[in-house]
């Protein structure tokens, strides 16, 4: 039996999929190839290019792989996107949700793993955040992300599809042998613009407002490397296949880091100056994300190796010096 992937081609997707090959899964892969790059994607995995919204096509991949279950990343990410263009995200995001549940509901597919995201937070009423805490979104992103989650809770009360959301707080760097990493086209993400300005490609960091009630006065996020991720997917399956209840866990180093201090950390990996200058905020920002997460180590036995923000941004690094114009496809074409 398989694990469908859908977004396998994209940056934590990719990841996922080459850590499920390691540990000798069978792995099929839907993506569609709009900010996913195919030479991202293991050659060891079956590969089909679409989109997840198109029923039809769905309908053929489900046909073609016994799919075990699923683990579903296709999804727009970026929340200054969703402040001006909100439907976008519900439309792929929420609505691409309702269409593959009703496929896999039809096909009789029982378990998905899902990435949600600590932006259903919203702005926390206390550090770290729990999973039992308010989710009161403050972008259009982590409503559509919310809206998914409830859609699956409803449809595990009334067809049994049993899921795991899984809320990602900010996650970066790349594979250790730098073979795959992040390459997004536009790139909006703090860690790859710093690797940017350090290798020449950008003049400098704009730091996205510096009057937050953080230590520093700059966003505090909370840092976790993308291999480490990848593995809780692998583990919530496996929760998934023993026949555990559907549940939500915080992906996140329980570690906060300020903006600057992420630049400070660049510039001592690269030994590069890394000129920043302060601009004003970013739309949609809260000022701190820090998760709890205990709970995912605790019930899915998940344990990082990567402890250490310097690590993660040193395999970023190396991915970044290895592939300067990342996978150089055009994929990501927006
Ligand atoms: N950020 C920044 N300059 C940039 C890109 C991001 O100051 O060029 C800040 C952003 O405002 C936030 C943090 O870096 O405080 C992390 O943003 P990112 O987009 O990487 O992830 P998010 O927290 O939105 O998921």
């Amino acid at each position: 039996m398989s694990i469908l992937v859908l977004g396998g081609a994209g940056y934590i997707g990719s990841h996922t999929v080459d850590r499920l090959i390691e540990k000798g899964y069978d792995v099929a892969v839907v993506d569609n190839l709009v900010t996913g790059h195919r030479a991202a994607v293991n050659d060891k995995a079956r590969f089909y290019e679409g989109d997840v919204a198109d029923t039809n096509f769905m309908d053929q991949v489900f046909e073609k792989e016994d799919v075990e279950g699923v683990i579903h990343f296709a999804a727009f990410s970026i929340v200054p996107e969703s402040m001006k263009d909100p439907l976008k995200y519900f439309d792929n995001n929420t609505a691409g949700m309702v269409k593959l549940l009703e496929v896999m509901h039809k096909h009789d597919v029982k378990k998905i793993v899902f990435s949600s995201t600590a932006a259903t937070y919203g702005e926390p009423k206390q550090i770290p955040i729990k999973e039992t805490d308010p989710q009161i979104p403050t972008n259009p992103y982590g409503e559509s992300k919310l809206a998914m989650e409830k859609i699956m809770h409803w449809s595990d009360v009334a067809y049994g599809i049993k899921f795991v959301a899984l809320r990602y707080f900010n996650v970066a760097g790349a594979k250790a042998d730098g073979s795959i990493g992040e390459d997004h086209h536009p790139e909006t993400h703090l860690v790859p613009i710093i690797l940017q300005v350090a290798a020449g490609e950008r003049d400098q960091l704009q730091i996205f407002g510096d009057d937050y009630p953080t230590k520093d006065g700059t966003n505090v996020r909370d840092y976790v490397h993308v291999v480490d991720l990848a593995d809780a997917h692998i583990l919530a399956l496996e929760y998934l296949k023993k026949g555990n209840d559907s549940d939500a866990f915080n992906l996140g180093s329980s570690t906060g880091f300020s903006n600057k201090q992420m630049l400070d950390a660049a510039r001592e990996v690269t030994g590069k100056p890394i000129p920043a200058v302060m601009a004003d905020r970013r739309a949609g920002d809260p000022s701190t994300l820090v998760a709890a997460s205990d709970k995912a180590r605790s019930v899915l036995g998940w344990d990082p190796q990567f402890d250490d923000v310097k690590e993660i941004i040193k395999t970023a690094w190396t991915w970044k010096q290895s592939h300067p114009e990342g996978y150089n496809d055009r994929g990501g074409k927006d």
